[in-house]
């Protein structure tokens, strides 16, 4: 008899893109498909200095088990980091630090998720918290967005007809939507967390990863301008998008009472983070690096974004539709089927890796009502003249 798995994993498939990803292999192939920042862009000297500061100064530390809560110096550097984009009034207790923002993710489905809990997410959303909220049970319900990120006055009629468990938003260079909320979008979802009482996760891996003029500050950082808001929201920060996912750091800012309840579930998942990441990332935000780091990466996927951009209207001129982003590493595009050309990126994805290129269609980004005619891009790993290249693939394969 095979084994018989949880009856959890009824209702969760294996990704989509992940499937897709095993074409990948193709000698030649340029590649818009994947999530990831450059590994070329890694300050990987910054990093070998923190590491030797941290078994230096603190090896007891560095290489013990630590709290589950999080490592105390690094809490300080992160409250510091959020203090830096706008927040107040953050002390090092109100944060813990997770195994990459994922565990941020998984801890809230974990704790506030109960089977067959409506759960309002974007449409696209990350296909991962789709994944992982499904898995405890939730029931989503899709929020439509527009290229200014979540429609209010839909999210509004949508909190009043569901009562949601918690509405989940990436407002700042969304994945895969590329969209960031207006500001005053931003108080409008303040304004609805504490009118009907309802937690807001608010996902920010990206916010700094911006192009040109940095986006409206955080949801969480203009709670201070919402009185009683602040306790409706939950924050997820990461340093994988701005320094390296391979450290597994990222944190969750939240209310007392649900950090405790997080803390409680991380103890039986991994007891504390790796402390030897925590302190090598404690010890590179002390060291000040951040900013210039933060400087040369954004300047880098601007010029990319910038080279996607032009290409994509020269190349593919009306067959497509997008808004470029003003940061993160998405395109979000769709494809118009003018003048008769493929208007499913399913087939246009399959045709494209016949051509060289990919890229990964949008319909798995939609927990409901899936847009087949959309797909992903991301610039963030290619080089501009591969884009070029890239892009001109894309035209031969409409
Ligand atoms: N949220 C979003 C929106 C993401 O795109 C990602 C990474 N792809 C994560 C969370 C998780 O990132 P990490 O666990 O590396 O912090």
């Amino acid at each position: 008899m095979p084994l018989q798995f949880a009856s959890r994993l009824d209702n969760v498939e294996t990704s989509a893109i992940r499937e897709l990803f095993k074409l990948l292999g193709k000698p030649g192939i340029i590649s818009f498909a994947g999530g990831f920042p450059d590994s070329a862009l890694f300050d990987v000297a910054g990093i070998q200095a923190s590491v030797d500061a941290a078994l230096k100064e603190e090896p007891g530390g560095a290489l013990q088990y630590g709290a589950t809560e999080g490592y105390e110096p690094l809490r300080t550097q992160i409250a510091a980091f959020m203090r830096g984009k706008g927040v107040t009034g953050l002390e090092p207790t109100n944060l813990i630090t997770t195994t990459g923002s994922q565990q941020a993710l998984d801890l809230l489905g974990k704790t506030m998720i109960s089977p067959g809990d409506k759960v309002i997410v974007e449409g696209p959303t990350f296909l991962a918290t789709i994944q992982c909220f499904r898995l405890y049970g939730a029931d989503l319900v899709s929020a439509p967005i527009d290229a200014q990120g979540v429609q209010t006055d839909k999210l509004e009629a949508l909190i009043r007809e569901h009562r949601p468990k918690l509405v989940y938003l990436i407002p700042t260079f969304g994945n895969p939507s590329g969209a960031t909320l207006t500001r005053e979008r931003r108080l409008k979802v303040l304004e609805l967390a504490k009118q009907y009482e309802t937690l807001v996760v608010e996902d920010d891996p990206y916010g700094d990863l911006f192009f040109g003029e940095a986006p409206p500050p955080s949801i969480f950082a203009l709670s201070r301008e919402v009185p009683g808001s602040r306790e409706w929201i939950a924050h997820c920060g990461s340093m994988s998008k701005v320094l390296s996912p391979g450290l597994r750091v990222g944190w969750m800012i939240a209310e007392p009472g649900l950090l405790a309840k997080a803390t409680m579930c991380k103890q039986f998942s991994d007891a504390c983070t790796s402390t030897f990441s925590q302190a090598t990332a404690a010890q590179y935000l002390k060291s000040g690096r951040m900013p210039d780091t933060l400087h040369r990466v954004r300047q880098i996927y601007a010029e990319r974004a910038q080279a996607m951009a032009h290409a994509l209207r020269r190349e593919l001129g009306d067959a497509i539709e997008f808004t470029e982003p003003k940061g993160g590493l998405f395109f979000w595009a769709r494809l118009t089927g003018a003048g008769g050309k493929v208007s499913d990126a399913g087939e246009f994805a399959k045709r494209a890796i016949e051509k060289g290129v990919a890229f990964v269609p949008g319909a798995p980004f939609f927990a409901k009502d899936a847009d087949a005619s959309t797909l992903r891009l991301s610039f963030a790993t290619v080089g501009t003249q591969k884009i070029e290249e890239g892009v001109q693939r894309l035209a031969q394969a409409l």
